[in-house]
């Protein structure tokens, strides 16, 4: 039973323009098996609905340490503080805190109550050619749920895309992809060594699901994250680009570093990993240049 099935969603975001062709709706789901030195979005790495605090909106109140029986959130004059190895993630704090400095990221929706948010704007799904994107985290860790959400999409005639790490289980693969229009597949790097100390996993098996994905003839975009000094130097691009047209993919995205999701680690208690970096747009169009002279279509998404 589909009504079922439900997902840890932690954002659905309407009027996307860069996650697959048109206008899209974005599922954001909780639970990634990487984890990237980069990642702009630490909340979705936990497979489950977890409590962040803003500091600067707490009022001190004291209403979120009466209610907490387990004695987890404490406050003083630096801010408020959430012991997370006695914390349930129960929210029960969070009904109580009246400026939202306590939030909980993350919820259990049914596939039912998901279609009933992306189905609202299927008007402009048909007039800009977009869809529904299962992003995250990562949508192969919630096959279930994916497959099901992408079924009813099809069954109303609404484009799939799956945006994807590519480290997932080829059983997650084969309940998903039937109902997938397209994959957006991440590279982080073609060098295993190097993708293992990046990401905490090696590559193998995520070369090995895209070479599946192939096999099963749905179309594939790849997306390249660009961390300046990581993963772009003209050597890491020319082996990309010659495993795209090994491969037989035509069409590269450059996801340009950025720096948007640093103050969700505070809120979340968790440390940035990456040292100081910054974007270059004179890099990013170098790498864009080597993609197209191997033949291979690239944009750089902003
Ligand atoms: S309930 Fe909210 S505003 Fe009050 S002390 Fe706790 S975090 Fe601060
Ligand atoms: S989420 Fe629950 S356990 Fe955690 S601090 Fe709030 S009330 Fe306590």
């Amino acid at each position: 039973m589909v009504d079922n099935i439900k997902g840890v969603v932690y954002n659905i975001q309407g009027y996307s323009i860069d996650d697959g062709p048109g206008i899209r709706t974005t599922v954001f789901l909780k639970g990634c098996p990487l984890q990237c030195l980069w990642c702009s979005n630490p909340e979705s790495q936990q497979p489950y609905p977890e409590i962040s605090h803003s500091d600067s909106l707490c009022n001190k109140c004291g209403k979120c340490v009466e209610i907490c029986e387990l004695k987890a959130v404490s406050v003083d004059d630096t801010g408020v503080h959430i012991d997370r190895k006695i914390c349930t993630n129960c929210g029960r704090c969070v009904e109580v805190c009246a400026p939202q400095a306590l939030r909980i990221l993350g919820k259990y929706m049914s596939v039912e109550e998901v279609f009933y948010e992306v189905n609202k704007d299927k008007q402009y799904y048909q007039v800009s050619g977009g869809g529904v994107t299962a992003s995250g985290g990562e949508p192969l860790l919630q096959p279930d749920f994916v497959a099901a959400l992408f079924k009813k999409c099809r069954e109303s005639e609404i484009h799939t895309c799956l945006e994807t790490c590519g480290f997932g289980a080829k059983t997650a693969l084969d309940k998903v992809l039937p109902y997938t229009s397209l994959v957006l597949f991440d590279i982080k790097h073609v060098d295993s060594v190097t993708h293992q100390k990046l990401t905490g996993k090696s590559n193998e098996q995520i070369f090995r699901n895209l070479e599946y994905i192939i096999e099963k003839g749905v179309p594939i975009i790849i997306r390249a994250p660009m961390i300046p000094g990581y993963n772009d130097s003209d050597l890491e691009i020319t082996a990309l680009a010659q495993a795209m047209v090994d491969m037989k993919l035509k069409k590269i995205d450059l996801m340009p570093y950025h720096k948007y999701g640093l103050g969700k680690y505070k809120m979340l208690d968790r440390q940035y990993e990456l040292g100081d970096v910054n974007k270059s747009e004179a890099k990013l169009e170098e790498s864009k240049a080597i993609f197209k002279s191997f033949g291979l279509e690239c944009d750089i998404v902003k």
